[in-house]
């Protein structure tokens, strides 16, 4: 990674932070990305299954589905770059992450301030009485049933033709339009309104750092493109950083 010492200082006096994460940061971990060649739903079509209508017809498959993803994502760790990016969160007064992954594995590597733009695996609710299985095995039995109203149990994500978490986009939007540093990482930026952030970010004059295996959509306007894995490069940047910062200091 060869950056001048003037990006080095941008990104290391920047006051507002926004970063936008994608499936890619997670790949290291082992949970597999949508889109690339060991995309998890090669096999499976997405919109046949993540949407509401594929679950109220077929619970079964759905939520089977679910099941063995949560289950990967419960075998798996955070990475590198998810634990330098919490460590980045406590350099700035104002940092927030937001993600378009369902994994929690940002908040298990200890990053505090994040925006879920599409939910989390680990939250489930009853579609009939509204009761909440959060971070619970409830498919005791094989049954995802209510234990209280025998309604079906489904999960706290953001399905196809499904709207985003009004307040997170929210906050995500006004994050991004006021960051000074933006970090776009392991997003192919196609999936609308996410991929809208960075450039919101841009508009608004702030310094776009893409970081992804290969060029995307945000490669023609970002300041930095890192062409490089996330797990190996964020760890590099936080050093390149912390290095910056401790020289200014003394
Ligand atoms: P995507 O699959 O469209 O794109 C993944 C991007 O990551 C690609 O641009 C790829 O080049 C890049 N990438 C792959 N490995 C990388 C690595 N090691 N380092 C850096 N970059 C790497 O994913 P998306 O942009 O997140 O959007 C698709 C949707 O997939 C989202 O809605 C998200 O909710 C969902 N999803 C989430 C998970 C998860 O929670 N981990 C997993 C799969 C899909
Ligand atoms: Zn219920």
């Amino acid at each position: 990674m060869k950056l001048t010492r003037e990006e080095i200082k941008v990104l290391a006096e920047a006051r507002r932070v926004a970063v936008l994460t994608g499936s890619g940061i997670s790949a290291e971990s082992g949970i597999p990305t949508f889109r690339g060649e060991n995309g998890i739903w090669t096999k499976l079509n997405p919109e046949e299954l993540a949407n509401f209508n594929a679950f109220l017809k077929n619970p079964e498959l759905v939520s089977a589905w679910y099941s063995h993803r949560r289950e990967i994502i419960r075998e798996s760790k955070p990475n590198a770059a998810h634990l330098a990016l919490a460590e980045l969160e406590g350099m700035y007064e104002d940092f927030t992450l937001i993600t378009q992954n369902i994994d929690n594995l940002h908040q298990r590597a200890g990053s505090r301030n994040v925006c879920e733009l599409h939910g989390n695996i680990e939250r489930n609710y009853c579609i009939n009485c509204g009761t909440r299985y959060d971070g619970e095995d409830f498919e005791e039995n094989d049954s995802f049933h209510c234990r209280k109203c025998g309604g079906l149990i489904r999960p706290d994500i953001v399905w196809f033709g499904e709207m985003l978490p009004h307040h997170e986009w929210e906050k995500s939007e006004q994050a991004a339009g006021r960051s000074d540093v933006m970090y776009v990482i392991g997003t192919s930026a196609v999936v609308y309104p996410a991929a809208q952030l960075p450039l919101i970010a841009k508009r608004n004059g702030s310094f776009i750092v893409e970081i992804n295996i290969e060029p995307t959509p945000v490669s023609e306007y970002a300041d930095i493109s890192i062409y490089e894995s996330s797990a190996s490069a964020m760890p590099e940047l936080l050093k390149l950083i912390k290095e910056y910062k401790r020289v200014e200091e003394v």
